[in-house]
């Protein structure tokens, strides 16, 4: 689809509705308050849900859906309904921090803002100086980290890294574009509100609360759309579904192959549309005729008959269908290749650009503020994408740990880490502790004191998402949007804004060409005004949201593919020495009296950012872990009885509540993700559960794009703890 210049479209009585004052109710007790209504988007996790706040006498009291923001739709998810217990986090960083004691300790002293920023400054300065400015990395999560990644661009560095890229969503997005030559992006482009059949193969949505996909998971049902769930545990998902396939882990590559053979042997296949779209389908044939449903079902130990049948109901559906491609989906190595079976399978329904399939989504591209050239680095990237693990397109968070440890093909010495807790973001804690150990500079810029702030030398403590303005937000969606980030309420304590903290220590590199516009205001209002509207328009409506999108394709659709068409067979994969049709490959086994460790998220909790929330926590206090009652029953495991979880490599973990269930599969144990504090500032929640990260001893990489497999690490459970 073409991205569009902005048109100046209203969004309504219901946006115009919550700007400034709207009323002053009397209050019997406390006397008359001032209430007011702020718009906003939501960052308890990325998916940035439109946000429309209540402030009474300058307390935020309430939050609630935008009523006109297309993800959220008047709604927000539990987590988004809970944002104040962040913004009124006792356990909130209130003043920058330098740490005085050894790394890890938590001794720091208070400093003012000045100190602060100019010993990074002269720390940054030194580090170039010595070793390049390619010597300084970024690992960034959350909207507000464009301001640091633009900083470090200036300053001459390519090292900008996010997790989600290697540690969660990239082998989805690689999969995707060797087949339709594009990625999946985010929010997703499922069409889950007009599907007729919906795959869920590893995605536990309700669970994992994406607002909008949950709103149309729950539109699908009421309609009664046909949906499958295949999972090793019996999610809230199957609960909802016609048929619930309880896989082996780390056999979905050949179950998906299985539903091809079937689609081809029987023609069953979307016929118009690939011989319209696609290439490689003889090819593909070829390389599928031994993928029987009787061969998967040894693999996957589901029966041959329901694999035939699930995939004829799905082919009855055509192209409505929705095989959906996860978001989370770093597992067992081999990530990329499993995505491209559930694109190719996608592909043979029909499913890319129909409805009730993937539409194609619409943006705006919204003008930048003016700045000169950014400096070309003399070195390239060190993480090693599009080297090493030549598909991957973005920058490797993992990758940059791994070059930091070993120094090579250049030190790093610096890191500036923004708004992601490494230490349970990245693999093996124990792996990026050591490289931490390398670094003359670590600056953590966070709301909370997780374990990553623990160890810096310097600790900044940036203001909330509702006590800010951060960059523009243009959304790519089936309705494309801009939305604006603004401050609810002024920031508490001694907290800063990210633009401001980006940009005062860019003023101090003597980046002061980057930063033309004087503060925030101006340099909203300089890209608004540009694209027709102002920042005084935006804050009175908060959303901009332009007409729908037809999202399907035209008759004459070139993929941005080599072949320009859909790939069933990849010449890229084949040129490069590689299954050009993903094959399936045995995993290795859990080791003797061992379980294989599964993890995944809580509607409450957005991973480790959101547990030490005490509104979030009210509900959800600690993770515990999932452990089948057969399974439980052999080791004598009662219900609630604390354990702890010992990885292969003798790992030990905190002591957990069993849960025991018949709802998984007995060779798996499964935990919710962010547990497990060990960061003694963190009042609520340290100590509290169990951390699956540092269980996660073995890395699979993805040998195409360097995601970090983590589903090969078994653990053995111990009772009395
Ligand atoms: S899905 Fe929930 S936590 Fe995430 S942005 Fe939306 S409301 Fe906030």
């Amino acid at each position: 689809m073409e991205r569009r210049k902005f048109l100046q479209i209203a969004t309504g009585g219901a946006a115009a509705a919550v700007g400034g004052v709207v009323a002053v109710w009397p209050q019997a007790a406390a006397g008359p308050k001032l209430v007011r209504k702020v718009s906003t988007f939501c960052e308890l996790c990325f998916w940035k849900c439109g946000v429309v706040a209540t402030v009474e006498d300058g307390v935020v009291t309430k939050l609630d859906g935008h009523p006109s923001h297309p993800l959220s739709m008047g709604r927000l998810c539990p987590r988004g309904n809970g944002g104040t217990g962040l913004l009124y986090d006792p356990d909130r960083l209130k003043k920058p921090l330098i740490r005085t004691g050894k790394r890890g300790g938590e001794q720091f002293k208070e400093a003012s803002w000045d100190e602060a920023l100019g010993y990074i400054a002269r720390k940054m300065e030194r580090i170039k100086s010595e070793h390049g400015p390619e010597a300084m990395a970024l690992f960034t999560h959350g909207h507000g980290g464009s301001f640091f990644g633009n900083m470090l661009k200036a300053y001459g560095s390519p090292n900008i890294a996010a997790p989600s890229y290697a540690q969660c969503r990239g082998p989805r997005e690689v999969g995707f574009q060797l087949t339709f030559g594009s990625g999946i992006g985010s929010p997703e482009n499922t069409d889950i509100a007009n599907t007729r059949f919906l795959v869920l193969i590893g995605s536990h949505l309700g669970e994992n609360m994406h607002n909008t996909q949950v709103q149309e998971f729950a539109e699908c049902i009421r309609r009664g759309a046909k949906i499958c769930v295949v999972d090793p545990r019996y999610s809230v998902a199957a609960s909802k579904a016609n048929w619930y396939l309880p896989i082996k882990p780390g056999t979905d590559i050949a179950l998906l192959m299985s539903w091809v053979n079937v689609l081809l042997e029987e023609g069953l296949y979307n016929k118009e549309y690939v011989d319209r779209y696609g290439t490689g389908l003889a090819e593909l044939r070829a390389a599928t005729k031994e993928n029987t449903p009787e061969w998967a079902a040894a693999i996957t130990e589901i029966p041959a008959e329901t694999i035939r049948t699930v995939v004829r109901e799905m082919a009855a559906a055509k192209p409505a269908v929705l095989v959906h491609p996860g978001r989370h989906v770093t597992w067992y190595g081999d990530d990329a290749q499993r995505s491209r079976a559930i694109a190719i399978l996608n592909g043979l329904l029909g499913s890319w650009g129909s409805k009730g399939g993937f539409y194609l989504p619409g943006g705006v591209d919204i003008p930048k503020y003016a700045v000169p050239p950014l400096p070309k680095p003399a070195r390239a990237a060190l993480d090693g994408a599009g080297t090493r693990y030549p598909l991957a397109d973005e920058t490797l968070a993992s990758g940059l740990c791994d070059a930091t440890l070993s120094g090579s093909p250049y030190p790093v010495k610096g890191w500036i880490v923004y708004g992601t807790n490494l230490v349970q973001s990245l693999p093996n804690p124990k792996h990026t502790l050591e490289a931490i150990d390398r670094l003359d500079l670590l600056v953590v810029v966070d709301v909370l004191p997780a374990e990553i702030a623990g160890y810096a030398d310097v600790v900044l403590p940036e203001a909330t998402y509702l006590e800010r303005y951060d960059d523009l937000y243009a959304g790519t969606f089936r309705t494309p949007f801009v939305a604006l980030r603004q401050p609810v309420v002024k920031p508490m304590y001694d907290s800063r804004p990210g633009w401001w903290i980006a940009r005062e220590l860019g003023l101090r590199l003597g980046l002061q060409q980057y930063y033309p516009w004087r503060d925030i205001e101006q340099y909203l209002d300089g890209r608004l005004t540009k694209m027709g509207s102002s920042l005084g328009q935006m804050q009175k409506a908060g959303v901009v949201v332009y007409p729908p999108e037809d999202g399907t394709l035209p008759a004459d659709h070139k993929f941005d593919t080599p072949s320009g068409k859909v790939e069933f067979y990849s010449k890229t994969l084949a040129e490069m020495g590689v299954d050009a049709v993903p094959k399936h490959y045995a995993k290795p086994e859990a080791p003797e009296g061992h379980l294989r460790l599964l993890f995944g998220r809580s509607p409450l909790h957005t991973f480790g950012r959101t547990t030490n929330n005490r509104v979030m926590g009210y509900v959800v206090r600690e993770n515990e872990v999932w452990v089948n009652n057969k399974t439980a029953a052999e080791l004598g495991l009662k219900q609630n009885e604390r354990v702890r979880l010992v990885n292969q490599d003798g790992v030990k973990s905190n002591a957990v509540r069993a849960r025991v269930t018949n709802r998984i599969r007995p060779d798996c144990v499964y935990m919710v993700h962010g547990f497990g504090h060990t960061a003694s500032k963190l009042r609520h929640t340290a100590g509290r559960g169990a951390s699956d990260s540092e269980l996660v001893t073995r890395v699979s990489v993805d040998p195409l794009m360097g995601g970090t497999g983590m589903f090969n690490n078994f653990v053995r459970l111990e009772r009395g703890a």
